[in-house]
């Protein structure tokens, strides 16, 4: 007899008429030979009814009231779906967080879990009971029996972490989209349902997935193999199977929070081209691009900086044995580049690099810890390290430094985040089993804002700084890149610095670095809402020249300007004005070939 946990969501279990639906397909799937825990969320937009409660009694609740008066949203759910069990002649028992004993950290509304007690629900299946449990919530460990919540969407959360800490055969996430899809269906009408995702680019397509699938959720998944089945509550279709990686097994304390960092990763093998001064307009990243695929020169990092004076530096790495290639294409390009750039800025100019290595963390478990980023650079800049390049993703920061300082860097991180295996070198490219299309799913994120810090000094420890400040806010910043061009200000060279972060943290983020800028010897912060987030993700990008080129080239050819790059082993993402954004989607969902004739439904 095999153990499942399956999740309905709020509109899952909506009405009396849907929790009754929801009990006749528990009781389909007892039927069928197995046991079930249920989790589920609040009916409908009940969470969202008590927030607009709480608004209505104080600006400013207190975090721990407002746990209280959350978690009831559940409490009403898992009882109703007992009864309506019971009603169909089925054994059933509902359990809150705390009942279960869903150990979390002590942090009002937006706990991380801890441990989860298993011997209760244990004991009611053995009994033959369906056991249904309160999504979203749990209770502090010791003394005062604290009631917590996980943060919104959380049920995702509970549902995961309980089939980890059961090790059950697979979790099923009840939802009302058919699966994870290749991009958001209002934006993209032809978007596809993908039949399978692996949590990495699930994790890396955060934006369109998070919708669907609360991260941490996947976060658990990933790092203890619970296989993962996304799927429409309303039918009997198969959805989206989200698979993990094979992982080493992992202990179940401190199950949210045990590990930040999975792994310290190098490479030696890289070599950088930067060029300079192209000119800020469409199409130019696409001529480039489209030159190297042309070659079948394979690219691994790509970034474009913010434009100061309206050019552009753009570098990227490839491994050593193609360098000279890759710089013979770049150099080539610079004069016809120029030639269009307005004369007085200056000529294009190529510019290599060849002692320099890649270091990485990643690790799913540096979602939502801006501090994580920070402790990085803090710790390359006590290393004496400089970072050349920054490129960051949802699951992966990797920086760009000199060769010679390779083994030290690598030495510092395995300490500071207790990686004890050896470091992962990645020279060769990972066999695929079968070729798979390079892009996968394709994302909008009109959430964020774009800020750029001028003229910062070009020494260790300056984005440990000013990322360490924004950190201590709780302030996560998504894209970094560092400008390659150095500008020498009263003798010190300097380069500028931009990053993303949500919308709703730039300002707080401009004043905490305009603070800091005199006293750190930066210049000017600026800030810029208007713009939008454009991104691919596949696994099967790696190692397949021309991929990022097709990205660019649809986005020239709609003549959209890019303002930011920044790449990640299965991720490309473009920074574009707001009002291209939908286009700019539309355009790369068509270029890969995501379009298909099946009407996905979605409801409003
Ligand atoms: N009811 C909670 C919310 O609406 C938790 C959940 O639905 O996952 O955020
Ligand atoms: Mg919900």
């Amino acid at each position: 007899m095999a153990l499942i946990v399956q999740k309905y969501g709020g509109s899952s279990v909506g009405s009396v008429e849907r929790i009754q639906a929801v009990a006749q397909r528990v009781m389909k799937t007892v039927q069928a030979g197995n046991s079930l825990v249920v989790v589920v969320s609040a009916m409908g937009k009940t969470t969202d009814g008590l927030v607009k409660l709480a608004k209505e009694i104080s600006a400013n609740p207190s975090r721990r009231e407002m746990d209280m008066l959350l978690s009831t949203g559940e409490q009403v759910s898992i009882a109703l779906l007992s009864m309506a069990l019971q009603c169909l002649g089925q054994a059933a028992i509902s359990l809150t967080g705390a009942q279960v004993g869903i150990v979390t950290e002590a942090e009002h509304s937006r706990a991380r879990i801890l441990h989860i007690k298993t011997e209760r629900i244990e004991r009611h299946l053995q009994d033959g009971e369906v056991v249904v449990v309160a999504g979203f919530q749990g209770i502090t460990g010791n003394g005062d029996l604290e009631i917590t919540t996980l943060g919104r969407g959380g049920s995702d959360t509970s549902a995961v972490a309980l089939a980890a800490a059961l090790q059950a055969k697979c979790c099923e996430i009840y939802t009302d989209v058919p699966g994870i899809l290749t991009a958001d269906p209002r934006i993209v009408p032809d978007a596809q349902l993908m039949r399978e995702i692996t949590c990495d680019e699930m994790l890396e397509l955060a934006s369109l997935g998070a919708k669907v699938l609360h991260p941490r959720a996947v976060e658990i998944a990933r790092n203890y193999g619970v296989p993962l089945v996304v799927r429409s509550s309303w039918t009997d279709d198969p959805g989206t199977l989200v698979v993990s990686p094979k992982l080493q097994p992992r202990s179940l304390e401190n199950l949210e929070i045990a590990r930040s960092v999975d792994a310290v990763e190098f490479d030696t093998d890289q070599a950088k081209v930067a060029l300079l001064r192209v000119p800020d307009r469409p199409g130019v990243a696409a001529r480039l691009f489209s030159e190297i695929a042309y070659q079948d020169l394979d690219v691994d990092l790509i970034i474009q900086s913010i434009h100061e004076s309206n050019t552009n530096d753009i570098a990227f790495t490839v491994s050593k044995a193609i360098l000279k290639r890759a710089e013979a294409v770049a150099a080539a390009l610079a004069p016809a580049l120029r030639t269009n750039a307005q004369q007085s800025l200056g000529e294009a100019e190529v510019m290599v690099e060849e002692q320099i290595a890649k270091v990485s963390i990643a690790g799913a478990g540096m979602i939502g810890r801006p501090g994580i980023a920070a402790q990085m650079f803090a710790t390359l800049a006590n290393a004496g390290v400089n970072i050349q390049m920054i490129s960051t993703s949802e699951i992966k920061v990797s920086c760009v430094i000199s060769a010679q300082d390779c083994d030290r860097a690598i030495a510092a991180l395995c300490q500071v985040f207790d990686i004890d295996t050896s470091p992962i070198q990645l020279t060769a490219l990972p066999e695929l089993p079968t070729p798979l299309q390079p892009v996968r799913g394709v994302a909008l994120d009109f959430n964020q804002a774009r800020l750029a810090i001028r003229h910062v000094p070009d020494r260790p420890g300056m984005a440990a700084k000013l990322f360490g400040l924004l950190a201590q806010k709780n302030i996560s910043v998504d894209m970094i890149i560092q400008s390659q061009r150095c500008r020498v200000i009263d003798g010190v060279p300097t380069r500028d610095l931009a990053c993303t972060v949500a919308q709703a943290d730039a300002q707080d983020a401009r004043s905490t670095l305009e603070k800091a800028a005199p006293e750190l010897g930066c210049g000017d912060v600026l800030v810029d809402d208007a713009i939008a987030k454009v991104s691919i993700v596949g696994a099967g990008m790696v190692g397949q020249p021309g991929v990022a080129a097709q990205m660019f080239a649809a986005l020239a050819q709609e003549q959209i300007n890019i303002q930011m790059i920044t790449t990640s082993e299965i991720k490309v993402s473009c920074v574009v004005a707001e009002d291209c954004g939908v286009r700019a989607l539309q355009a790369i969902h068509k270029v890969f070939g995501l379009a298909g004739e099946q009407k996905i439904e979605v409801p409003a």
